[in-house]
């Protein structure tokens, strides 16, 4: 349920609602929007008159019940408004959002080594991206495969975040090794696999780096949410979505299915930033560049892709890794749809 007050409210007026609702046994949570302030309430909710509460105060302007059985990541709990997720990087603070430019995020599938990991970060950078996104702990379907140098590859992101002055996002696998992996981490990814693995989820929630969390090889968009409401509800609200493809029938072809459509339905369920995953999203380089164009004609906020500077060699996911060369190539032309959609730090540049 949201109560949502007219423009102008007094705070205190506000604020002894808030009491008077955790009087009632509810949590509320206030946000305070472009127009308006609203009072996000989550709790036993389902018994109570909205007209009670209307009765409260003469500065409410409506009270409305939250239909979805997701709350706080509902675009409803907001009343409309998007949310940002402002993350700091050692060049500053970079916000992932519907009105921001598109971040780009890059960098290989798994930290193999220290020269790899500080030249890819560096030549991504060049290219344009804020953050360098490579795996430590990597979640393998084979217990024979690579599985991440683990701690010690902890290290080296931390050498690359010094080096190339990006952002570093990593995953994390085991509620175990949160701690250590959030002190490298300014983003915490949690995984497709584990996108359901609700005791990860609470303690992501109850730390305070922003978590990138994948949709799962074959959730529903309703799963997912509900999976990203478990983060917020244990406390973190700086949470983005990201689509990287689900279950194919076409193995032939493709590793997954781009479910791009997903961008458009996102953005109308939820407040929370989207990024997409073309690389997985497909499974193949040649692939890669048209994918990433097209999400951001949809409409998603942020990209990632997979880059290694020898994709022959890569110990995990090469066939659908970019060169740093192609990665600097594909930058350029995502201008061009970035710059259309108005959201291209170029355009950002200018219109500043
Ligand atoms: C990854 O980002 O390298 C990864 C393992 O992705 P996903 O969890 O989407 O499979
Ligand atoms: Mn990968």
């Amino acid at each position: 349920m949201i109560i949502v007050f007219k423009n102008g409210t007094p705070e205190p007026e506000i604020q002894s609602l808030d009491q008077e609702m955790r009087d009632w046994g509810l949590t509320p949570e206030k946000i305070v929007g472009q127009h308006n302030v609203v009072i996000g309430l989550v709790g036993e909710t389902a018994a109570l008159d909205p007209d009670r509460i209307r009765d409260l105060s003469p500065w409410i302007e409506s009270v409305l019940r939250v239909g979805k059985p997701y709350k706080r990541v509902s675009r409803e709990f907001r009343h409309g408004a998007s949310s940002r997720v402002a993350v700091s990087t050692p060049k500053g603070p970079v916000f992932f959002g519907e009105s921001d430019p598109i971040v780009l995020v890059a960098g290989p599938c798994s930290v193999e080594n220290e020269a790899m990991i500080v030249e890819t970060a560096q030549r991504v950078a060049a290219a344009g991206a804020s953050f360098l996104r490579g795996g430590a702990y990597k979640p393998r379907t084979s217990p024979y495969a690579f599985q991440g140098h683990g701690e010690s590859a902890l290290g080296l992101l931390a050498a690359a975040r010094d080096a190339s002055g990006l952002g570093i996002i990593t995953e994390v696998m085991d509620t175990a090794d949160l701690e250590k992996v959030a002190e490298v981490a300014d983003v915490v990814q949690i995984g497709a696999r584990n996108m359901q693995n609700f005791p990860l989820l609470k303690a992501a929630g109850a730390q305070s780096k922003p978590v990138l969390l994948k949709r799962g090889l074959s959730a529903t968009i309703e799963e997912w949410l509900m999976a990203a409401e478990y983060i917020l509800a244990a406390g973190n609200s700086q949470v983005i979505l990201c689509e990287r493809g689900i279950r194919t029938f076409d193995r032939q072809h493709l590793r997954n299915t781009l479910d791009l459509a997903a961008v458009a339905v996102l953005r109308s369920l939820t407040h929370l930033p989207i990024m997409v995953d073309p690389s997985h999203g497909t499974g193949w380089a040649e692939y890669v560049p048209a994918l990433a164009k097209a999400a951001i004609a949809v409409g998603t906020d942020s990209l990632m892709i997979e880059v290694h500077p020898n994709p022959a060699k890569a110990l995990s996911d090469g066939p659908q890794s970019l060169t740093p060369d192609q990665f600097a190539v594909l930058t350029q032309e995502l201008a061009t749809i970035g710059n259309a959609v108005g959201r291209w730090p170029q355009s950002a540049a200018i219109a500043a």
